[in-house]
């Protein structure tokens, strides 16, 4: 059976599926009729999975420009009436944020979740925020989940929880919960409904002006009180009890599995509280279990957002109990936890003097596909910028594929910050500065947040040459469909919008060269980086995993390479390696896009196609 039939089986199935999965299966069962989402690591496969199912499921489903766009949809579809469900990584609530906030003073009409999926060791994102702080910051109930069947379930709760409460729930997972496999046991899908649109009948507490406002943020609070001692919500959370043991640990998401893990492997008994609710702290349950414990161990991933918590909580309640965690050092702010770091801190609370040592992971830094335009582009700029004197100029990137530039042999970034940044930064440091910067910015980057920043640079009469790399989708996360391609399913008429034209209508000077064409480019970047003012150059070939079919590849003639390793060395196609004294191709791993055949990266042209 395929995947999409056995996920859209009915109850009674069990299925081993990733966090994600789950976290969609949930939605599905909750009845949602809207999603949105702009594309993220470690939060994708919820929108592959959504946008496969949208038309046998009856939900609207899309990818938005940025994840402002797609909070605020999600947000219009709960007025509209419709279930309504966004999701996005942890940093991209950072753009969503200022909508988040308000909303929780508005509230909603039908149920509205919000997930947020953090990154523990940045995988693949430029910082680890918690973003429980987030919730905090606005009052919303928060929702961890610490496994896939917790995943889906606890879906429904939130959904259930938002619209007793008329609350946005934000629904946290981190790397390893949204990655994790395991069997999910189904419920009913619910078949998207609407309820009535009240809008009109409540413009009062939907229109945030200050005279709003002011009545709307204790009434907020006042549900936050609400939720912390509601019991019907207690399912979330659950309690371990060791018959004899008065050690405690309150734990949450991910990190339980790391508790159960440390405790099974020392043979340490504690008693667990494992919270599902984290923001409001569940009251009575919390209490209890201070009450029932001499010492209590926090262990949670990134901040100690709980344990702050505890300890106020602790505090207010005169002291019952002794907390340790993160503030006192037992356990590491930063980075993913391990079994080790956590059984450390077990074993040091009981007593026990022995440590386990961490074994140190090994990698390699990540780099282009082989057949990825990035690297003819990238390669060519570095060569155009140094034969036009210019390699001391700023380069400012952008968040994508593209940031592996970075990387040797490319070096091609000096700053990467956020999504949009290297056309606003770099503005920012050539007018300062008064010299000359580049920023590259990746298509869907561009769509996100780079439109606004590109007419801005115009405006601040920025002296920058940017290059828009092209390569026809969200790569990075997965291949999602930028605005130059139909939205969402439903919007296959849709005739996209092209970067030209925006390019155009902001009145901004800009060429197009293919990025495999590695004369052009560096002809076309010799000659813009010697103009003043702000120049674009848009460097467009498709992503080398789009589905496409291998035509040709290509192969080192040995009778005529020099053992160069130009190739190796400074192009670095993964398909190359060293054969001895001379070069040679993989003819598997080549994706036969021709880029190292170019002069410029083999200067006696040893390198060959092969048809198929
Ligand atoms: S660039 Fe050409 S000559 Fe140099 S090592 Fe590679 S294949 Fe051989
Ligand atoms: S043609 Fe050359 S650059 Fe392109 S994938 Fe094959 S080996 Fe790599």
């Amino acid at each position: 059976m395929s995947f999409l039939k056995s996920f859209l089986s009915e109850s009674g199935q069990v299925m081993l599926l990733l966090g994600n999965e789950a976290i969609a299966r949930g939605a599905l069962e909750s009845g949602i009729g809207f999603a949105a989402t702009y594309p993220g690591t470690p939060s994708s496969e919820v929108g592959e999975v959504l946008m496969k199912v949208a038309p046998d499921t009856g939900i609207y489903f899309q990818y938005s420009l940025n994840e402002k766009i797609a909070y605020e949809m999600a947000y219009g579809a709960s007025l509209a009436g419709k279930r309504s469900f966004v999701f996005m990584k942890h940093v991209g609530l950072n753009v969503a944020a200022d909508p988040f906030v308000t909303s929780l003073y508005t509230g909603i009409g039908a149920g509205m979740v919000v997930m947020t999926a953090d990154d523990p060791s940045m995988f693949s994102s430029q910082n680890e925020q918690d973003n429980r702080r987030y919730g905090d910051l606005a009052h919303a109930p928060i929702i961890e989940p610490s496994s896939p069947q917790e995943a889906k379930d606890f879906m429904k709760i939130s959904y259930e929880l938002s619209e007793k409460y008329s609350i946005p729930v934000m629904f946290r997972t981190t790397t390893r919960v949204s990655h994790m496999r395991a069997p999910v046991h189904f419920g009913n899908i619910v078949r998207p409904t609407v309820a009535d649109m009240k809008v009109k009948q409540e413009r009062d507490r939907f229109s945030s002006v200050p005279s709003n406002a002011r009545r709307l943020k204790p009434q907020l609070t006042h549900k936050m009180s609400m939720i912390s001692s509601d019991n019907e919500f207690g399912i979330l959370n659950s309690v371990e009890m060791n018959e004899g043991s008065s050690f405690g640990i309150i734990t949450s998401g991910v990190s339980y599995n790391y508790v159960k893990d440390a405790l099974a492997d020392s043979g340490v008994q504690a008693n667990i509280l494992k919270l599902g609710l984290t923001n409001p702290i569940p009251v009575e349950i919390t209490e209890k279990f201070m009450r029932q414990n001499k010492r209590i161990l926090v262990v949670e991933e990134l901040d100690p957002y709980l344990e702050t918590k505890i300890r106020a909580f602790n505090d207010n309640l005169g002291h019952i109990t002794e907390i340790t965690g993160k503030l006192d050092k037992i356990l590491p702010w930063s980075l993913e936890f391990s079994e080790t770091a956590v059984m450390n801190s077990i074993l040091k609370m009981a007593g026990i003097n022995s440590t386990v040592n961490e074994i140190p992971a090994k990698g390699s830094p990540p780099e282009f596909c082989p057949g990825c335009p990035h690297r003819s582009s990238f390669f060519s700029i570095k060569r155009a910028l140094k034969m036009a004197g210019r390699s001391d100029v700023v380069l400012a990137s952008d968040i994508g594929c593209y940031s592996l530039s970075y990387y040797e042999p490319y070096d091609m970034a000096d700053i990467i910050l956020d999504m949009g940044a290297s056309i606003s930064v770099g503005a920012g440091i050539s007018i300062a500065s008064g010299k000359k910067t580049v920023a590259f910015i990746g298509d869907s980057t561009f769509f996100h947040s780079g439109i606004p920043a590109i007419i801005n640079a115009r405006r601040s009469g920025a002296d920058m040459l940017v290059f828009i790399l092209d390569n026809s989708t969200t790569a990075m996360t997965g291949q999602e469909p930028t605005p130059e391609f139909p939205l969402s399913i439903g919007t296959e008429n849709f005739s996209g919008t092209r970067i030209e034209s925006i390019l155009e209508g902001a009145g901004i000077n800009y060429s197009t060269v293919d990025a495999f064409d590695e004369g052009k480019i560096i002809r076309e970047t010799v000659g813009s980086i010697k103009q003043t003012g702000l120049k674009v150059i848009i460097v467009r070939g498709p992503c080398a995993l789009l589905p496409h079919k291998k035509e040709s590849y290509y192969e080192v003639s040995p009778e005529e390479c020099s053992g160069c390793m130009n190739c190796i060395d400074n192009f670095h196609c993964p398909a190359i390696s060293r054969d001895g004294k001379v070069a040679r191709i993989d003819p598997y791993e080549c994706d036969g896009c021709g880029a190292c055949a170019e002069v410029y990266v083999c200067p006696v042209k040893a390198i060959h196609e092969v048809k198929l």
